[in-house]
């Protein structure tokens, strides 16, 4: 049976964009873990129970007054697999302690707002695990890829979204921002089969194959993400997303790492237990 000692290096410290380079990173790569596929898979299934274990947590401390959220921000490129890290890693959870929110094309009532506007009405709520399929960083992503608007606007969005980071994590809210690769080739493979089975048909979107020409300036716009949006209160983790199995469990790393982290006891019961007893047994 798999152990979490399959883990050389914490996931937190193997994940950690540190300077490092969009454009040499190996998507392929399973930093951190030891294992392999089947051992990878193993394993997730036990630490998903731990994370359960914790969400409730947090849940119960949120019901009982602790304004503390996590946010987990997926953010990547399409066929990187944010889909199927809300299915597999989020979907162990309860589902309404889950506040999960995903960003496409701005709505026309969306695009008369400033662009932290959608973002701020989906933050979670006190108790809640937060997860952004996709994020305001499409703001300075796609929309500097494609620009959308002038330089010197999406240019100053790094510090705004900045100060909006820092006052969201004074606030109570755990962030946990997963920069999310696949290598070109993967994409293309992903795209194919999305062309090739019926129950992916859904998923194709003709300007996918589009936005594959604009690949070197993509990476070029997630290397200034990185670059200055990774701050000490809320660095980026960059995850290699070849191989489905060992992004899902390293996000499930992370989240079980940040929920530690907050030290969640059970919330003390606010009555008198032996009264409560005593009256249901009277009952
Ligand atoms: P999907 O995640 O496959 O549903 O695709 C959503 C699409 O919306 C992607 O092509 C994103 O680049 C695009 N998108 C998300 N946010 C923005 C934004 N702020 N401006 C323009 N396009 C966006
Ligand atoms: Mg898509």
């Amino acid at each position: 049976m798999a152990k979490a000692t399959t883990w050389s290096v914490p996931v937190t410290k193997a994940l950690r964009a540190d300077g490092a380079k969009v454009r040499k990173f190996d998507t392929s790569a399973t930093p951190g873990f030891k294992g392999n596929k089947r051992a990878g898979e193993a394993l997730l299934a036990e630490r998903a129970q731990v994370l359960s274990d914790l969400q409730e947590r947090l849940y119960a401390n949120g019901r009982s007054g602790d304004q503390r959220s996590v946010l987990l921000v997926l953010q990547g490129m399409d066929t990187a697999g944010k889909g199927g890290i809300v299915r597999h890693v989020i979907g162990s959870v309860d589902p309404q302690g889950v506040d999960h929110a995903s960003f496409g094309v701005p709505t026309d009532t969306e695009k008369k707002h400033h662009y932290l506007w959608r973002i701020r009405k989906e933050l979670p709520r006190a108790g809640q695990i937060g997860v952004f399929d996709r994020s305001h960083y499409e703001d300075v992503l796609v929309v500097r890829v494609h620009e959308l608007v002038e330089p010197p606007v999406w240019e100053k969005r790094y510090d705004e979204i900045n100060k909006f980071e820092r006052k969201l994590v004074d606030e109570g809210t755990t962030l946990i921002k997963v920069a999310m690769f696949v290598s070109l080739d993967e994409q293309k493979k992903r795209l194919m089969q999305r062309l090739e089975r019926t129950d992916k048909y859904w998923k194709f979107n003709p300007a996918d194959i589009d936005e594959r020409a604009y690949w070197p300036a993509y990476q070029e716009a997630y290397q200034a993400v990185l670059d200055r949006t990774g701050t000490e209160y809320a660095p980026w983790h960059m995850l290699p997303c070849d191989h489905k199995w060992y992004s899902r469990l390293a996000v499930t790393e992370l989240l079980i790492d940040a929920l530690t982290g907050l030290k969640l006891e059970w919330p003390s019961a606010k009555f008198d237990i032996e009264e409560q007893k005593r009256r249901l047994l009277e009952s």
